[in-house]
Parts: C-alpha cells; structure tokens; sequence
C-alpha cells in the first residue's frame, strides 16, 4: 500500500549539459514503469532545466531548503522557490551536510517545516557513522536524530507527506551497502519509534535506504518488507544503472 519511491541523488554533479542528458536518458528509460515512483534531485541550477527535460515522467527535488521563507539569508534558496519551479521533493538532513556544514537537528526541522508550508515533501536523511554503529549506538542515535526533528515541528502537523531515508554513514559512497537484514531492522526500529507517536503515520510513511544501493543489490533490499524504496547517490548519476534500480522496484 506504500507506492515505492526511488530517488536520484546527484548531489554536487554535472554541467548544464550534463544534467540536460541524464535527465532526458532517465525520463525515457523509465517511461512505462509502473507501481514506483520515480525522482532526481539535481543541484539548485539545474532543476528548471531538468523539470523541463522530464515532464510528467518523474518527479523533481531538490538537495536542501532555507529556514526562513524569504529575506536576508544570502546563498539560501527557499522553499517557495522550490515549489515555484515545480519541485516536489527536497532532501533534508543528508549526512553530508550534518558534517560538511554543521546543520543539526534544531536547523533540520526549520528547514522541514518551509518545506512543508510550501507543499514540499521532505525527505529527511538519518544515519550512523561507522564509529556509532561499531559501540553499538545505532539505535539511540538515529532515534536521536528522527526525534529531534519531530520534536521541534507543529504538532498538528507532524512530519506532514515526508519521506524518511535511513542512509548509514558507512554505507554512502563507499561501495560498501548494509546487508539486507541490517537494513530492514533499522527500518523497522525507525517505524517503530514512529509508531509510539502515531500509528497511522508509521503505515503511511516511506521509508527509503540510501547507502550504495545499486541494480545488483536494490531486488534483495528493496524485497524487505519495511524498505520502501531508494536513495540513490552514485547509481543515479548513470541513466542506465538508475533505470535498472526504478524497474526492479
Ligand atoms: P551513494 O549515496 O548511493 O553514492 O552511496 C547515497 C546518498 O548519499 O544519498
């Protein structure tokens, strides 16, 4: 009853002509594909060009949002923006950014919540580091990092039509993917620990694994009951290695 969603992640990659072709190459590959749905997320210069290129073929996102709707916060691109170009997604929290540019979870759920008052859908990023996982933190961190987010949006509102993706730090770019079974026991703890707030929203929710998934492994995870679907880095930036993921979903 959850549609699968496999998104791209393309994250700081390609020219104009780049992102022209890989879109066009993504949008025919995928014509036909039903029962899944499709986006990519292309950096900010690039998503008009590929929401033209890709139509009603797939949905388009973007890689991060501002925590303020509009005014002074030079190099920060709204979500009103966003959803005036006719993005759908935009991916929050990713663990890049968490070490690269400091955002924690306070500045995460700002970002979350003007995603959300735009009609965005956000998908928020969780995981641990190989560091946390091998003392056995696992859990309590990315309860941590899902709680703090949740804990700091408009009750009413909650995590409104967003996407969580469960992306181990350990596993992203790195050629190295979590089993099959570690994957889906973090789901269903991520599922769980939305369960204790609000049954329906743990049904309801999307749960997407984002770490080196690629044509070869995605049939084995995405088969897990609680994995509903992908969020692909490298894999995503070949149209072929993108197309075969979206058709195994
Ligand atoms: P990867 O990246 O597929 O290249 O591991 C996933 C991500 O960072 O979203």
């Amino acid at each position: 009853m959850r549609t699968p969603l496999i998104a791209g992640n393309w994250k700081m990659n390609g020219l104009g002509d780049d992102a022209r072709h890989l879109a066009t190459a993504v949008a025919q590959g995928v014509a036909g594909l039903n029962g899944v749905e499709i986006a990519v997320c292309p950096p900010f210069v690039h998503l008009d060009t590929v929401r033209d290129r890709v139509g009603d073929a797939l949905s388009v996102g973007a890689q991060n949002c501002a925590d303020a709707a509009e005014g002074a916060r030079t190099g920060e691109v709204s979500a009103a923006m966003l959803a005036d170009l006719g993005v759908r997604y935009v991916i929050l929290g990713h663990s890049e950014r968490r070490q690269y540019y400091g955002e924690d979870d306070a500045l995460i759920a700002a970002r979350y919540a003007q995603a959300l008052e735009q009609g965005l859908r956000p998908i928020l990023c969780v995981g641990e580091t190989l560091e946390e996982r091998e003392a056995d933190r696992t859990e309590s961190v990315v309860a941590s990092q899902l709680n703090g987010v949740i804990d700091r949006l408009d009750t009413s509102i909650g995590l409104g039509d967003g996407v969580i993706a469960y992306e181990p730090v350990w596993a992203i770019g790195t050629g190295r993917t979590a089993t099959a079974q570690q994957a889906q026991a973090m789901h269903a703890f991520i599922r769980q620990t939305l369960a204790a707030r609000d049954a329906g929203l743990a049904e309801r929710m999307r749960l997407l694994y984002g770490g080196s998934m690629k044509a070869a492994n995605a049939g084995e995870l995405l088969a897990e009951p609680d994995i509903d679907g992908g969020l692909i880095g490298g894999a995503s930036l070949k149209a072929d290695d993108f197309v075969a993921i979206c058709a195994t979903a």
